[in-house]
This record gives C-alpha cells, sequence and structure tokens, in this order.
C-alpha cells in the first residue's frame, strides 16, 4: 500500500458513526419518544480507531 493512502481510520465497529440515539418505543410525559444515547465502546465517541502499534512504533 503507498504511502500516500489516507490515514483516517474509522472505527470498525461503528463505521464512523460513534453516538446513535435508540428509540425505547415508550414516549414520555410530555408526549415525546423515549430515547437512548448509545456510544461506542470500541472508539469511546471518537469515530476513529486507536493507532495501532505498529503505527506507532514507526514514528
Ligand atoms: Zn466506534
Amino acid at each position: 500500500m503507498p504511502e500516500t493512502a489516507t490515514r483516517t481510520r474509522r472505527c470498525r465497529d461503528c463505521d464512523g458513526f460513534p453516538t446513535v440515539v435508540i428509540t425505547t418505543g415508550r414516549t414520555a410525559f410530555d408526549g415525546t419518544r423515549q430515547t437512548i444515547k448509545v456510544t461506542c465502546r470500541t472508539c469511546h465517541g471518537t469515530g476513529t480507531a486507536p493507532a495501532g502499534t505498529r503505527e506507532a512504533a514507526r514514528v
């Protein structure tokens, strides 16, 4: 792979969408839908994968 390849690494688990909101199917007292905010456990909400050990060793 050429060195000019993009360095941006998207998280494999969430594919760049680290935070999602899921509706529970219930409605709150004010009529709005109840939602749960879920953050990706792998990237902790950053959307990018942590730097690999191989990358760090090269620097
Ligand atoms: Zn993620």
